[in-house]
């Protein structure tokens, strides 16, 4: 088993496969976009797999794909394939904001993803548009049933909370968890990419969230529940619910003493956390031809700088906050 300095045990990857995407969200990155990664830059399939057998031996049992928007990436089923035939790989999940996911969803389950979490924030379709600047909220949700269809369960919607933007749409969103096979979690936003202009008065608790939606739809019993994108996920159910809802706190309530995570970004860094700007190349060495053992030392190094936890409450000080954008770090 792999443990980090604080006696963590590490056994999760996030892979962001490129940084790239067919959408924009306020949130996330600006209108035009962010200035974009060049081609050679991007680690190549073979690079990507090379890298996840190695951890997966060294004790990663679980890797989520992501992005910028994964289903971008040319011929991803390929990748998929290619991963979920590594030995000890127990669960290989993605996170996708749905629009290309009835293309692909069937495809994907044949080649071997387990599940899928998708980001949907409103229930409005004019709503969705402002949000995302470009999508339709139609086809996520055609993604989602095409991925259910598939047997991609449980399908898992994450929902950003944002003051003035979506804030008040929680409770009916929280209802949605009463019918079989919905599950929700709200997440606060984080100061990173575009969330700088949204997380100070924007930043709705999920104390806040969790008491809206009690108020109206009565007290939630605790459940159990597998851990999220930006930080573990505490779950619970509505009276009579069918599905759970989870509540992410990255801002508001840390939970950096279970964190189990590392993240590998489009263009081979490995990120021992998402909050501090310390990263790893894997790709320099790998194309200048390291051995297996040269590459398993750098990702144990970046395991055993895993900090104990970050200060988001206290504001990310510029210097220790990543440059990269979060499309290409993967959330
Ligand atoms: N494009 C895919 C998607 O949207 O699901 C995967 C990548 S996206 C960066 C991963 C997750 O990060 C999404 O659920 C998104 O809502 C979330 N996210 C992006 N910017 C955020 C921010 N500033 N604060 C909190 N969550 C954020
Ligand atoms: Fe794209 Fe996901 Fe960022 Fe939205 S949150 S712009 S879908 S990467």
């Amino acid at each position: 088993m792999l443990k980090d300095s604080f006696k963590r045990p590490i056994s999760y990857l996030r892979v962001s496969l490129t940084d790239r995407c067919n959408l924009r969200c306020v949130y996330c990155m600006p209108e035009e976009g962010v200035p974009l990664l060049h081609h050679d830059d991007i680690l190549r399939y073979e690079e990507i797999v090379r890298i996840v057998r190695l951890a997966v031996e060294m004790g990663i049992h679980h890797v989520r794909l992501t992005g910028g928007e994964p289903l971008v990436r040319q011929d991803v089923v390929d990748l998929v394939a290619a991963l979920s035939a590594i030995p000890g790989l127990d669960d290989l999940s993605m996170t996708t904001n749905g629009i290309l996911l009835s293309r692909y969803a069937e495809a994907l389950a044949q080649a071997g993803l387990k599940r899928v979490n998708v980001s949907m924030d409103t229930l409005k379709p004019e709503r969705f548009k402002r949000i995302t600047r470009m999508g339709t909220l139609d086809k996520v949700l055609a993604g989602r049933e095409a991925a259910l269809a598939a047997g991609l369960k449980p399908v898992k919607l994450n929902t950003v909370v944002v003051r003035g933007l979506n804030d008040d749409e929680v409770v009916d969103l929280a209802r949605l968890t009463l019918q079989p096979d919905w599950h929700l979690r709200f997440i606060e936003v984080m100061p990173l990419g575009d969330g700088v202009h949204w997380a100070g008065d924007g930043m709705v608790s999920m104390r806040e969230v969790r008491e809206k939606i009690e108020a109206e739809l009565g007290p939630l019993t605790p459940s159990r529940g597998t851990g999220a994108g930006i930080g573990p996920a505490r779950y619970y159910r509505l009276p009579n619910a069918k599905g759970t809802l989870g509540f992410i706190s990255p801002v508001t309530e840390h939970f950096c003493f279970s964190c189990n995570r590392l993240r590998l970004t489009s263009n081979g860094l490995i990120l021992p956390c998402l909050l501090s700007n310390l990263a790893f190349d894997l790709r320099t060495p790998l194309r200048q031809g390291a051995d297996d053992e040269m590459l398993r030392e750098i990702f144990r190094q970046a395991v055993r700088s895993k900090p104990r936890q970050h200060h988001l409450a206290q504001q990310v000080p510029e210097a220790e906050a990543h440059i990269l954008p979060m499309s290409c770090i993967g959330g």
